[in-house]
């Protein structure tokens, strides 16, 4: 039920591989480990055992947004690691205590996907971050489209990007909101289209040489396919002409 694939100091932990991946990641930051996104409610046991087995203690959690798919073992692991430092972006702070009401400098598009209802999610964020604060290792970059304080995270030094959904791999590569029809699940869970081809085109400028996201495997040396899937876009949202 879970698969784990190392690239270098990267741990790209899957659960349900076969037909809904979903992807957390464990980053080796020397002494200890940071988790980046913390999966479905179950994914404490496989994230605590690969942390294990690495033989460090994960002492932060990030997270890419507030999905309940990247957030559902959040309260378990908090819980059993109460000293694990907690950082999501500012804006998204807002959707993980539940509140779906837009900030009026937004585009007044409608958040979607699975929010947690208010109340539900018992952990207070220790930090909220934004556009580049340094975390750990990474860097935060502002990625609004799939959510409106979605980030993703990049380490300069090693060309290794974390994007959340800002992109996804599973069922052909896409810009977040870009039907894939045998993986629709990111698409019909963005908030704003537009948006999120502007984050699209932020990532590819970074040049990474592996990129990691939310849904599907690694991809080495992406900017191509990501520069492609970024045109697909622009032409279905007829930002450019065919
Ligand atoms: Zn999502």
């Amino acid at each position: 039920m879970m698969k784990v694939t190392q690239k270098d100091s990267i741990f790209q932990l899957t659960f349900f591989p076969s037909w809904f991946p979903v992807n957390s990641y464990l980053a080796d930051e020397g002494d200890a480990l940071t988790l980046i996104d913390a999966a479905l409610p179950f994914s404490y046991k496989g994230i605590l055992k690969t942390a294990e087995a690495i033989g460090k203690p994960i002492s932060r959690i990030i997270l890419t947004h507030a999905h309940s798919d990247h957030i559902g073992a959040l309260d378990k692991l908090k819980a059993l690691l109460p000293d694990c430092e907690v950082v999501i972006s500012a804006r998204d702070a807002k959707l993980l205590r539940g509140d779906v009401t837009l900030d009026t400098n937004e585009p007044q598009t409608k958040v979607r996907g699975g929010v947690p209802k208010p109340g539900t999610i018992k952990t207070v964020p220790d930090r909220e971050v934004s556009e580049g604060d340094v975390v750990g290792s990474f860097r935060v970059v502002a990625t609004p489209g799939h959510t409106p304080g979605h980030i993703a995270l990049y380490n300069e030094a090693s060309g290794v990007l974390l994007a959340g959904d800002a992109f996804q791999v599973r069922g052909g590569v896409a810009v977040s909101g870009q039907l894939k029809p045998f993986f629709p699940f990111p698409a019909w869970a963005t908030w704003n289209k537009e948006a999120a081809i502007q984050s699209a085109i932020k990532l590819v400028h970074l040049s990474p040489t592996l990129l990691g996201v939310g849904h599907g495997h690694f991809l080495t040396d992406p900017k191509t396919v990501m520069a492609q899937a970024i045109r697909q876009a622009q032409v279905a949202e007829e930002v450019v002409k065919r």
